[in-house]
């Protein structure tokens, strides 16, 4: 850990074993120079099962720890209803408006009960709704938990719905590089812009994505150990980068293992800044206007 991660650890120690009730306000802990940075965690699974029995209060740290905003990913319910993230997500943004925002997909995992004739139409009723972004969406070969040309077929219709839709896609992609690319390029040339989430993929993909006019999404995988391309976070201009928890999932350093939440994407934000040469705080401010260019936040996020 850097230094910046370490006294960031320490302060957040501090700061959530306070008392519930005791939580300080912004203003406070600003005044206290706790160097939290703030965030926009721009990809959460909060509709997730995991946080059934805590959700608000999952929500609340986040607030009191920094997050700006939270993009809830409508995603990856299951084959058997893979709209039901993106309903889930919906009902849940709208209990915070103007705070958490949500995008509606149906994830790689889930493509084969995507059903060409039916499910894109009910897809584009929720994103009516205010859907954010399509996504995520993409191409997964590493789990093949459906079969490939399913998966392709299902990535192409969301992309050419985030066309129709003028919508950014949230794609993810893990041992599908070809075709994730040529795929992203021919989107982009159609005008589609979007953002490659948890990027864990090559320097060339990275290059692709940037040369496509699209973002790169780091999740807390930059604090693990095995973590080697620093060069690729360095890599990505400063108006293409973003920070996510990916929670439940992926808890950084040093909650590695737990299940995760947003709050801890300060963890996350600390190592691009140490990475990038930054302080955390201009790091958090970067990722933060990033997100609210790409999925259009500004016009709707209160404080
Ligand atoms: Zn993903
Ligand atoms: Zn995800």
């Amino acid at each position: 850990m850097g230094d910046g991660v370490r006294n960031l650890h320490r302060n957040l120690q501090l700061h959530l074993r306070r008392e519930p009730g005791a939580a300080l306000g912004r203003a406070q802990m600003a005044a206290q120079d706790y160097g939290i940075p703030d965030f926009i965690d721009s990809h959460a699974h909060l509709a997730d099962a995991a946080f059934a029995g805590d959700r608000d209060e999952v929500i609340e740290r986040a607030r009191i720890t920094g997050a700006r905003s939270i993009v809830c990913i409508g995603s990856g319910s299951g084959a058997t209803d893979v709209l039901a993230a993106a309903r889930e997500s919906a009902a849940l943004a709208s209990r915070f408006p103007g705070y958490a925002f949500f995008s509606a997909g149906i994830h790689p995992h889930d493509a084969s009960g995507f059903d060409a004739a039916t499910t894109i139409g009910a897809l584009q009723e929720i994103v009516a709704a205010g859907a954010v972004a399509i996504g995520e969406c993409g191409l997964d070969y590493h789990y093949d938990n459906s079969p490939r040309l399913e998966q392709r077929r299902a990535f192409a219709e969301q992309l050419a719905l985030a066309r129709d839709l003028a919508k950014p896609v949230i794609v993810h992609t893990r041992d599908a590089e070809d075709d994730t690319r040529a795929m992203m390029e021919e989107a982009a040339q159609a005008g589609v812009l979007g953002v490659l989430h948890c990027f864990t993929g090559t320097r060339a993909l990275a290059e692709a994505a940037i040369n496509a006019g699209w973002y790169i999404s780091f999740s807390g995988i930059v604090t693990f150990k095995k973590w080697s391309d620093d060069d690729i976070i360095r890599l990505v201009p400063d108006d293409r980068i973003l920070a996510e928890s990916d929670s439940p999932y992926l808890a950084p350093v040093p909650h590695r293992g737990k299940r995760n939440e947003p709050a801890w994407v300060s963890f996350t934000v600390a190592r691009l800044a140490d990475a990038r040469g930054v302080t955390a705080e201009a790091m958090g401010e970067t990722v933060s206007a990033n997100a609210r260019r790409l999925f259009k936040l500004a016009a709707s996020e209160t404080s």
